[in-house]
């Protein structure tokens, strides 16, 4: 899809940093509203937005998942990244994984190692399906990973700009019974 928008969305970080601020309540109120509505139709309203604002957006010039969160590492993520860089999987697990809480497998430092000055992805052709699917927003079953939308739209100006698109588009700015805003 072409950008329809006249200006480019702006990869803006600081200015993302504080519409995380001043938005945070905002959001987590219209998150609660959102799992009230039909799941069916949620996929058919947060697709559209997700094309339309990933193609006025120059992720080159933001890279803010690379710089401050991991992406999970699964064991076919693990095998074919250590292919790439001639390394045994424990190879790469001992020098750049490390694992979470879960005992899922994420990397040891961010911003991450493979991210580039110039925020390219040195093994972007074998990068972990994570990091393909990144911010999940054309993922099938939007509803079932509202939680994860939310927290994404603190580290992704896309994802930010999504959601806002999807308040104006789903009106549920008027107050709800309790006089709650969103
Ligand atoms: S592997 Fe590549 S795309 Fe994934 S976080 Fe690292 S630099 Fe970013
Ligand atoms: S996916 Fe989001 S956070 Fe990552 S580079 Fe693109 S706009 Fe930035």
């Amino acid at each position: 899809m072409r950008c329809k928008d006249t200006i480019r969305i702006t990869v803006d970080l600081e200015r993302h940093k504080e519409q995380v601020r001043l938005k945070r309540k905002e959001n987590i109120t219209f998150f609660k509203r959102l799992k009230k509505t039909n799941p069916q139709k949620l996929d058919a309203l947060i697709h559209p937005l997700h094309e339309e604002v990933f193609a006025c957006t120059d992720c080159l010039k933001c890279a803010n998942c690379c710089k401050t969160t991991s992406p999970l590492f699964s064991g076919k993520d693990i095998k074919r990244i250590s292919k790439y860089l001639r390394l045994s999987p424990q190879e790469l697990e001992d020098t750049y994984l490390k694992r979470d809480s879960d005992e899922y497998f994420v990397l040891k430092k961010s911003p991450c190692v493979f991210l580039g000055d110039d925020n390219y992805c040195s093994i972007y052709s074998v990068r972990p399906k994570a990091c393909q699917e990144f911010p999940h927003t054309n993922r099938r079953r939007q509803h079932q990973i509202l939680d994860l939308t939310r927290a994404n739209t603190e580290v992704c100006p896309a994802a930010f700009e999504i959601v806002d698109k999807l308040k104006k588009k789903l009106n549920l700015n008027k107050p709800d019974k309790s006089g709650n805003k969103y």
